[in-house]
C-alpha cells in the first residue's frame, strides 16, 4: 500500500501585517500557491520527499521574497550569513551548514553534507568550500538583495522551510535562512540545528520551524514536537501548539509546519502572520500569510 502524501511549506513567521496593502503578501501567496501545487503533482508522480523538499526550499531561496537565499539580509557587520539543514526520516540522516557566505542555495550544501560526508554540521569558511561540490552556484555578496529593506529597523525575521511525506512513507524536513535581521555576526539560530529548527522521523512525522531561533534552540523545539507525537500520540496540531505555548511563555515567538505519517498537516504560529502553504493527505489546499 502506498503511503498517503502531503507537503507543507513556510516562508517565515513575523509581523507580516505591516505589509498589508503593499502587494507583497499577495505576491508571496501566489508564489507559494503555484509552488505547492506543482510539487504536489511531482509527489503524485512518485518524486521522493528528499527531492521535493530540496526543490521547494531552492525555489523559495531563489525567489528573493523571503529571508533565505537571495532575499537574505546582512548581519550586524554588513554581510550575509546563511544557515540551512535537511533531515531524512528514513534513517534519520541529516546535514546542515551554518554561517556560510557564498552559496546561492544553502539547502544544496546541507544536502551535500548529509549525503556525501560523515558529518552533520559544517560551518563558516569550510562550509563555503563545499558550495561548488554541492552543485550550488557560488555567488558574490552583491547577489543578495534583502527582501525587506523597510524591515531592517524593525524587529523582524524570516526563514523558509518544507516538510514532505512521499508515497514510500519517507518524511523529509528542510529549513534555510539568512537568520534574524541584523543578527550579530557569527550568530547561529535554530535553522541549521537538527532537533531545534528541523527534525524528521519516518512513521512519526517532520517539522520545520521559523521564529526567534534562540527560543527554538532552548526548547529543542522540532525534536520535542516529534517526541510528543511519538510518545504521547498527539496530533501535529496539539504537539506543535504545546511547544509554541512554551516558547510564548518564555517570551519568544514564531511558527512551524508539521506533518505526521498519515499526512495530517498543522501550521501554527504565534506572530502576526506566517507565509505558508500545504496540501494534506486528503488533498486539502491551504495557502495564507496572515
Ligand atoms: N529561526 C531563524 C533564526 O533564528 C529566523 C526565522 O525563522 O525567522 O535564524
Amino acid at each position: 500500500m502506498p503511503s498517503p502524501i502531503a507537503l507543507a511549506l513556510h516562508g517565515g513567521a513575523g509581523n507580516l501585517a505591516r505589509y498589508a496593502g503593499t502587494g507583497r503578501l499577495e505576491l508571496a501567496e501566489e508564489m507559494l500557491n503555484n509552488l505547492v501545487r506543482t510539487l504536489h503533482q511531482g509527489l503524485i508522480g512518485g518524486s521522493s520527499a528528499l527531492d521535493v523538499a530540496t526543490l521547494a526550499v531552492m525555489a523559495m531561496e531563489d525567489s528573493g521574497l523571503f529571508h533565505a537565499g537571495k532575499g537574505s539580509s546582512p548581519n550586524s557587520k554588513g554581510y550575509v550569513e546563511l544557515d540551512a539543514s535537511i533531515m531524512n526520516g528514513r534513517e534519520r540522516t541529516a546535514g546542515s551548514i551554518a554561517a556560510a557566505t557564498n552559496m546561492k542555495n544553502p539547502i544544496k550544501a546541507a544536502r551535500y553534507v548529509m549525503e556525501q560526508t560523515q558529518q552533520v554540521l559544517i560551518v563558516g569558511p569550510e562550509a563555503d568550500l563545499l558550495t561548488r561540490a554541492s552543485g550550488s552556484e557560488i555567488v558574490a555578496p552583491d547577489y543578495f538583495v534583502p527582501c525587506d529593506e523597510v524591515g531592517v529597523a524593525l524587529p523582524s525575521m524570516g526563514t523558509v522551510g518544507a516538510v514532505v511525506l512521499d508515497l514510500s512513507g519517507d518524511v523529509v524536513a528542510a529549513t534555510s535562512t539568512g537568520g534574524t535581521l541584523r543578527k550579530r555576526a557569527g550568530r547561529v539560530g535554530d535553522a541549521p540545528i537538527i532537533g531545534a529548527g528541523t527534525y524528521a522521523v519516518n512513521n512519526v512525522g517532520g517539522v520545520s520551524c521559523t521564529g526567534v531561533g534562540e527560543y527554538f534552540l532552548r526548547t529543542s523545539a522540532a525534536s520535542r514536537v516529534i517526541a510528543r507525537m511519538d510518545l504521547l500520540g498527539e496530533s501535529p496540531g496539539a504537539a506543535s501548539g504545546s511547544i509554541l505555548s512554551e516558547i510564548t511563555e518564555m517570551g519568544g515567538s514564531g511558527g512551524m509546519i508539521v506533518i505526521d505519517h498519515r499526512g495530517t498537516v498543522a501550521m501554527p504560529y504565534s506572530t502576526q502572520g506566517m507565509y505558508r502553504a500545504s496540501i494534506d493527505a486528503r488533498g486539502t489546499i491551504v495557502v495564507g500569510c496572515l
